[in-house]
């Protein structure tokens, strides 16, 4: 993995496809999904795959707006995948297989031989295709692993998992023309193997557009809480949570009184939602962002207390979630840094620990330090410097998956 991580950005990864036993089978209202074939443990890989068609993101070919970028590279995706489907059988089968929209039935293997004989490109069920199921690293838990950012591809096995936003078992993340699928949780043989296509703390109405481009409405438990409260409930959360993230991106907020006063508008109004509150917990997730910001803000004014108790917060909001496992390890990062400035050993080793955890959840268990200090050097030298042996701490925690 480490090797995958110093590759040159947007080029073919020198790697071998890998895939765990699975299997296609047909969920009741949800078309077809993955399941287990086998058992697998949490941190493992589920499956590495090589794109059938990608496009890159290219820095010196961003249009003017980002929606004009977005057509752009849609158009680039559909030639590409049509290019493959063109030169194989093998190629116009496994595309063809796919889920294209709700007005396209799937197509039965005879069908599609016939089809590849007479006309290959069939450019409206392409379009389906790669509408429903092309993903771009820019919706991925683990975006940073991109190192250009915006990579927007079509991995055929991959279209065939289902997706939860709080009942995901699996991550993903995409480096150059691969994806990589791994458990985020111990998953029996049976088991449909699940992830999230989005962020789940991003705002409602921006989710909901993510879900109708793949071709679903998410009826999981916080969509669910989210639906059953009115538009103007949903529209004063979003403009609260937007203003204050926008100033705090911005630096403008880097003062903990305005993060906490925001926090504050967003208790009151989640005081007037028609959930109960047990329901309610779950959309504390929408707090992550602002809570994250309130513990930089604590951390800069060396009020190292507050810093760790907001860390803690906003790590207690996102532990449902494993898509938010990346956020989860900057986090651990985070209150290693607090404990250890405020001189608390015992939490500067549990969190040291949580960083191990959170490292082989989403990179597997083989050379995980090596990709710990590559991915949060600083940190490690901060460490170090103070005459704290990250190495140390972080070989002798026995991590419990
Ligand atoms: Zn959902």
């Amino acid at each position: 993995m480490l090797q995958v991580f110093q590759s040159a950005p947007n080029q073919p990864l020198v790697y071998g496809e890998f895939e765990k036993a699975t299997k296609v089978l047909t969920v009741p209202g949800r078309g077809r999904g993955l399941f287990a074939d086998e058992e697998i443990s949490a941190g493992e890989l589920i499956l590495a795959s090589r794109a059938l068609a990608i496009v890159y993101n290219d820095d010196n070919s961003q249009l003017s707006s980002p929606l004009l970028t977005r057509v752009k590279r849609f158009r680039q995706l559909k030639e590409a995948v049509a290019e493959s489907v063109k030169q194989s059988l093998d190629s116009a089968l496994k595309v063809y297989q796919l889920h294209a929209g709700p007005k396209k039935n799937h197509l039965l293997d005879q069908e599609i031989e016939q089809k590849f004989s007479e006309t290959p490109i069939d450019a409206a069920r392409i379009e389906g295709v790669c509408l429903a199921n092309a993903l771009s690293s820019n919706e991925s838990p683990n975006r940073s692993a991109d190192k250009n950012g915006g990579s927007f591809g079509l991995w055929v096995r991959v279209s065939y998992i289902n997706h939860d936003c709080c009942d995901a078992n699996a991550t993903w993340m995409i480096v150059n023309d691969f994806i990589f699928v791994r458990a985020a949780k111990d998953i029996l043989r049976g088991s449909e193997i699940l992830i999230s296509y989005i962020d789940p703390h991003q705002m409602y109405f921006a989710k909901r557009e993510l879900f109708l481009k793949h071709d679903f409405i998410c009826k999981c438990k916080l969509c669910q809480i989210d639906a059953n409260e009115d538009h103007k409930f949903l529209r004063d959360r979003e403009n609260i949570l937007c203003k204050i993230i926008a100033q705090c991106e911005n630096g403008i907020a880097n003062n903990p009184e305005l993060v906490l006063l925001a926090l504050e508008e967003l208790d009151s109004l989640n005081s007037k939602s028609i959930n109960s509150e047990g329901e309610r917990s779950l959309s504390e997730v929408y707090k992550l962002k602002p809570l994250i910001f309130l513990g930089l803000a604590y951390y800069e004014s060396q009020n190292f207390i507050e810093a760790f108790r907001a860390f803690s917060e906003a790590f207690e909001v996102s532990r449902r979630f494993v898509q938010l496992n990346p956020a989860k390890l900057f986090l651990a990062v985070a209150m290693s840094r607090t404990a250890l400035r405020s001189g608390h050993q015992e939490e500067l080793r549990k969190w040291i620990g949580a960083c191990k955890r959170l490292v082989i959840l989403q990179y597997g268990k083989e050379d995980n330090y090596e990709i710990f200090c590559h991915l949060y050097t600083d940190f490690v030298k901060e460490m170090e410097s103070s005459g704290v042996s990250v190495r140390n701490i972080y070989e002798s925690h026995e991590v419990v998956m």
